[in-house]
């Protein structure tokens, strides 16, 4: 059966097919710049002999209704899509920000679904009405599709209050909803389920830090198989440095901008979340480029890396004393896979803790899950692909088989 999984952002929509249960991806593609002078679309075929073949195309997509009608009519084409009829589609799985409290797992979306979906828009209003807007136009293309809404926050709706809970007064909290929340769930519960896998070990007693080191950054502590803290809070701009995005700051940073640079709120909110992190260090948010410029010995780089590292590293300790006994550290998403040099940089000192990789694995050449310590470590370090899209998917197969 087929499953479909979407991601629906502001101006974007990103897509994959898979083929369920075997989990082969079939397509996947992105529409961006909906609603702009010239939308692109990139569309990806995965054909039975191994090979990918891409496309481009440029045109007019005013809406995402617009945009999800040529997706599936490149779903339908006989060269470059792998579906009959719309109706092939058994499921749809939709990324969902924020579920809030309400959502501890995934749901088929029902009218009653909508509207608590609608209601929690005031916690994540960059990414929920758009999410929201992608299920809307899935169900009116895909009639006879189960739609099942997957949700960031979930896997930390494991988290102990007095993880989650900010020291101020009770009634924000009750009232307003205000308390972390955790994001990149279905990144870190993925690899934590891959990576308890490789290890052969049991889920529900494994103890692991996660870090999704990504354009977006955050690092959770999974203790007997589930999360029990994490760096993101309220929304995505808490915790580890970022490609634009600040961090941990001293709150009272906002305060001062406030009272006395005679910034608005609205100004404020861009600084720290666009303007911050590498970009507000460095002038760039492509670690590569930082990367780069560090080994040419430029201070703002240096200075920028070193920051970065320190953060996570000041994360992993607290993560250590929080969780106990740690069976693994695993590094994910496009920096965490890619770069050996901020792995080593993160492990570096940390022999203390247990935590000891060995050079010649963390610079191998390999794709795939794959430990990088060394056998002194008492510490597992591993590196782990992960795939948002895929455990949507997997998460979605249930409500069908039910
Ligand atoms: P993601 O959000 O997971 O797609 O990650 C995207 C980010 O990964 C990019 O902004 C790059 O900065 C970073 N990245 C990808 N490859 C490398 C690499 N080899 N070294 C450092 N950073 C990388």
């Amino acid at each position: 059966m087929k499953i479909l999984v979407l991601n629906a952002g502001s101006s974007s929509i990103k897509y994959q097919l898979f083929e369920m249960p075997g989990q082969s991806v079939l397509l996947s593609g992105a529409v961006e710049k909906i609603g702009e002078e010239k939308s692109l679309i990139q569309h990806k075929i995965f054909r039975k002999d191994g090979s990918v073949e891409t496309q481009q195309i440029q045109d007019v997509i005013p809406d995402h209704l617009a945009s999800l009608r040529r997706i599936v009519n490149l779903l339908l084409d006989p060269e470059w899509g792998s579906i009959k009829s719309a109706d092939d589609i058994t499921a749809v799985g939709h990324r969902v920000v924020h579920g809030g409290e309400k959502f501890s797992r995934p749901v088929i979306v029902t009218d009653a679904v909508m509207d608590e979906l609608r209601k929690l828009s005031f916690l994540a209003p960059l990414h929920n009405p758009a999410n929201i807007k992608g299920i809307e136009v899935a169900s009116e293309i895909f009639t006879h599709s189960i739609q099942v809404a997957v949700f960031d926050t979930a896997f930390h709706q494991t988290m102990p209050d007095y993880a989650y809970r900010f020291a101020i007064p009770e009634r924000f909290y009750r009232d307003n909803g205000l308390r972390a929340y955790g994001f990149h769930g279905t990144s870190h519960q993925f690899v934590t389920k891959e990576a308890a896998r490789y290890l052969s070990a049991d889920l529900d007693q494994f103890n692991a830090i996660s870090i999704h080191l990504g354009n977006g950054c955050s690092i959770t502590a999974i203790k007997d198989g589930v999360s029990v803290d994490t760096s993101m809070g309220l929304t995505p701009l808490g915790g580890l440095i970022m490609g634009t995005r600040s961090g941990d700051i001293d709150p009272s940073l906002i305060i001062f901008m406030a009272k006395h640079l005679d910034m608005s709120i609205d100004q404020i909110d861009q600084l720290l979340n666009k303007e911050s992190g590498l970009k507000g260090l460095t002038g760039d948010n492509d670690l590569r480029n930082i990367i780069q410029r560090y080994d040419e010995g430029e201070s703002g780089a240096r200075l920028a890396i070193s920051m970065y590292v320190y953060r996570i590293r000041q994360y992993i300790g607290a993560y250590m004393a929080t969780i106990g006994r740690v069976d693994a550290l695993i590094f994910t998403a496009g920096v965490g896979e890619n770069s050996a040099f901020i792995r080593e940089k993160v492990c570096e000192g940390l022999e203390s803790l247990g935590i000891i990789q060995t050079k010649e694995l963390n610079e191998g050449n390999h794709s795939g899950i794959r430990n990088i310590e060394s056998p002194e470590s008492n510490v597992k370090i591993l590196v782990v692909p992960t795939n948002e899209e895929l455990e949507i998917a997997i998460q979605t197969l249930p409500f069908i088989e039910a």
